[in-house]
């Protein structure tokens, strides 16, 4: 039985919006210890409609890693940010056909990126937004927390 999924590996193989982004509205990065991933989320916001008009991402870390914050990116695209914030690590693996146990911490990544790459275009331009968004779930550098 394979491990990874054909999804997975398309993804890791060919990981969709990677790069630099110039200017970019927000930024976020993340990390976990336990395989020493980092992921780096850049979005751009369209102020006017609050719609994420274009993802890029750098992530320094294993295969699921990659895979997954590539179809975070597809997934928040073009969507609002309110639905982004929506997005869960769950929804990811789903889309990806799923990712063996023991990987599924590398998907709460790509979650945490996309709401700290919201959290910084908020704090950027002064809005206000609910203890939903500081409190961090999962595995996050910034505070030490650890699920
Ligand atoms: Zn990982």
């Amino acid at each position: 039985m394979a491990l990874y999924s054909d999804k997975v590996m398309d993804h890791f193989q060919h990981p969709r919006n990677v790069g630099k982004m110039e200017n970019a509205d927000g930024i976020g990065e993340v990390g976990n210890a336990k395989c020493g991933d980092i992921m780096r989320m850049y979005i751009k916001v369209d102020k006017d409609t609050q719609v994420i008009t274009d993802v890029k991402f750098n992530t320094f870390g294993c295969g699921s890693a990659i895979a997954t914050s590539s179809m975070a990116t597809e997934l928040i695209k073009g969507k609002p940010i309110t639905e982004a914030l929506q997005l869960s690590n769950k929804a990811v693996v789903e889309a990806l056909d799923g990712l063996p146990a023991h990987k599924i911490h590398c998907s709460v990544l790509a979650e945490e990126a996309v709401r700290a790459a919201v959290r910084d275009y908020y704090d950027k331009n002064g809005i206000s937004y609910g203890d939903e968004l500081k409190a961090c779930e999962g595995h996050c550098e910034t505070c030490g927390h650890d699920a």
